[in-house]
This record gives structure tokens, sequence and C-alpha cells, in this order.
């Protein structure tokens, strides 16, 4: 299953839960791994409150110099890819009586680098064998 994410801004956070949640076969118990499919987003797993999140955006804008890289010459988007490199590509979260198990504070964000765009995230969900 893919999902599209719309991102708004250059860097931007989109807490994806709720459409992960929706996207998932029903299984009792399992493994769900969100993927986003590109080279310039990422997917981690944090609280969604909104003062956290500017932080966060924040945090992400700092962890890379924004230019004089040397793909830049290509396409100027080096500080998106590196930020991607850093911050990984795919979570994975144990399914429990049909529903992700998530900590009660935990939401699935996805971590825009180089926006606003138009974003693929593949949900894959491995049943358990037990
Ligand atoms: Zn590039």
């Amino acid at each position: 299953m893919s999902l599209t994410v719309h991102t708004d801004d250059r860097i931007d956070i989109v807490d994806v839960t709720e459409q992960v949640e929706r996207a998932c076969p029903s299984v009792d118990r399992g493994l769900c791994t969100v993927f986003v499919e590109h080279t310039t987003a990422a997917v981690s797993i944090n609280e969604a409150e909104p003062r956290l999140l500017d932080d966060l955006e924040a945090f992400v804008t700092d962890l890379s110099a924004p230019d004089g890289w040397c793909h830049d010459a290509l396409d100027g988007n080096a500080d998106a890819h590196l930020r991607s490199s850093l911050l990984g590509r795919s979570v994975s979260v144990p399914i429990r009586d049909g529903d992700l198990a998530l900590g009660t504070w935990q939401s699935i964000l996805l971590i825009e680098c180089d926006g606003p765009r138009e974003r693929s995230v593949s949900v894959t969900v491995t049943p358990s064998v037990e």
C-alpha cells in the first residue's frame, strides 16, 4: 500500500499516523514498516506536540549547511539529501491486537527536507507467525 502525502514548505513535518493506520491491512499481530520512497525526505517517530514539531523543524534545518556541497552543482538540494540520510527513511511499528502498538505520545512523522512536494510512503505489514 502506498500513501500520498502533501508537504507545504521546504522543511516540513507531517503527522501521518492516521493515514498509516487506515492503510494497514487487518492483521492481529505483526510488524508495520513505513518507508518513504525518496532521497530528500525522512520518516521518524516522535511526539506530535506543536512546539516540539517547531523544535524538530529547527533542529532538522540546523543539521546541514544550506549550500556549498558538490551535489548542488546538479540540482541545488544536497542539504536535503544529507538531512534525509541522517534522519532515515523507514520506521517499524509492532501491530498488537490489530492496532499499531505505538506508545501514548508516539506519532509517525514524515519529515520533508526539500518541499513543498507530493511524497509517496509505502506501508507494508508482515503478519506474525506465532
Ligand atoms: Zn539532488
